[in-house]
Formats: structure tokens, C-alpha cells, sequence
């Protein structure tokens, strides 16, 4: 139907950067628990946070993995924190070809934070003794269409990356031949 609402969780972790010692509990948590099997190893290199140190502008600010950027972008960011200047790429999400941040160091493949799974709070908060890091949850109304869309997406590019986009689109062209 098309007016039904439904809502959806949005998972949001809060960093407060003036509270970060850099201590790393939360690399080595998050690498464990994504280790094959979960908690045989920990290797921060293959954590979804990472926690960039600058010592001389002595400062930590822990950063999540977001989405994987095929390239790597043209226009960069300049940060200025307290009149201090920053790499472009000092605080990017991103897992990019231009560093290797972000990457399963055996396979280069790219890393994203899922929120733990299905945890019932993100380990890297919970490790986190300082309260750096907060979880919040908020619910939002989306439209049941608006949802529709965004999985069929998701399971649009799951069998695109499985199969490549060209024989998919093979399969699409034959089947509507014969429909
Ligand atoms: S666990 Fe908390 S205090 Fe320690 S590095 Fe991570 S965010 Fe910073
Ligand atoms: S929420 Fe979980 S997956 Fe994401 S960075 Fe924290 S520990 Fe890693």
C-alpha cells in the first residue's frame, strides 16, 4: 500500500574527542570480535574504528570505517580544529585505493563498521571507559515503498558484485525477450 509508514532504526555512536586518551580498547575489541572465529585474534589493522594520533598537535579522534570509495576523490578536505591544520585525508570514513586505512590486511578487501551486528550495544562503546564513544538509537518513519527500494538495491548490488553487472544484465535482456 502505497501511504503505510513504517519505522526503521537509525544506530548513530557519538564521539567526543576532548574525552579519547587513545588508549585503542576499541580496535582491539572490534578486531576480535570480527576475527575468524570470533575473539581467536585481535589485530587492530583489521578494526572498523581506528583512532588517528597526532602527537605533535596531541590529539586522538577515533573514526569509523563508512562505505568503500571505488577511487579516490578528486576534491579533498582541509580540517582546521583550534587553529591547528589537518591532513585532507586525516579524518575521511572512507576505505580508499589511496591509503591503506580501512582494508583486511590479508585480502585488501574493505572494511565497514556494522554496528556489531547483532550486539545489543556496539563493543567499541562499551569498551570504551572514558565515554568517548555513546551509543543512540532513534526511530524514523519511512515510507514501506522508500524501504521496498532500498532492499531490493541492496540485493541488486549483492548479485552484481557475485555475478558482474554484465550478466546480470544478459539474464534481464533474455528473460524480457521471452516475457
Ligand atoms: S576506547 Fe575510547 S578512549 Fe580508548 S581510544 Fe577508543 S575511543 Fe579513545
Ligand atoms: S560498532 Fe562494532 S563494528 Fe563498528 S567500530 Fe565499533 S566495534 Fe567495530
Amino acid at each position: 500500500m502505497k501511504d503505510e509508514k513504517k519505522t526503521k532504526i537509525i544506530k548513530t555512536i557519538k564521539i567526543d574527542v576532548d574525552k579519547c586518551n587513545g588508549c585503542r580498547a576499541c580496535e582491539v575489541i572490534c578486531s576480535a570480535f570480527h576475527a575468524a572465529p570470533k575473539y581467536s585474534s585481535n589485530n587492530p589493522a583489521r578494526s572498523r574504528i581506528r583512532v588517528i594520533h597526532d602527537p605533535l598537535k596531541d590529539v586522538y579522534v577515533p573514526i569509523y570505517a563508512g562505505e568503500y570509495a571505488v577511487a579516490e576523490c578528486a576534491g579533498r578536505d582541509k580540517y582546521t580544529i583550534d587553529g591547528k591544520e589537518y591532513d585532507e585525508c586525516a579524518f575521511c570514513r572512507a576505505s580508499c585505493p589511496s591509503r591503506d586505512l580501512f582494508k583486511e590486511p590479508d585480502s585488501d578487501l574493505p572494511l565497514k563498521c556494522d554496528m556489531c551486528e547483532d550486539e545489543e550495544e556496539p563493543l567499541c562503546v562499551k569498551w570504551c571507559i572514558t565515554d568517548a564513544l555513546t551509543y543512540e538509537e532513534r526511530e524514523e518513519e519511512v515510507e514501506e515503498e522508500e524501504e521496498e527500494q532500498e532492499e531490493m538495491e541492496i540485493g541488486l548490488e549483492a548479485l552484481a558484485d557475485k555475478y558482474g553487472l554484465d550478466k546480470i544484465m544478459d539474464t534481464v535482456a533474455r528473460m524480457s525477450m521471452k516475457g
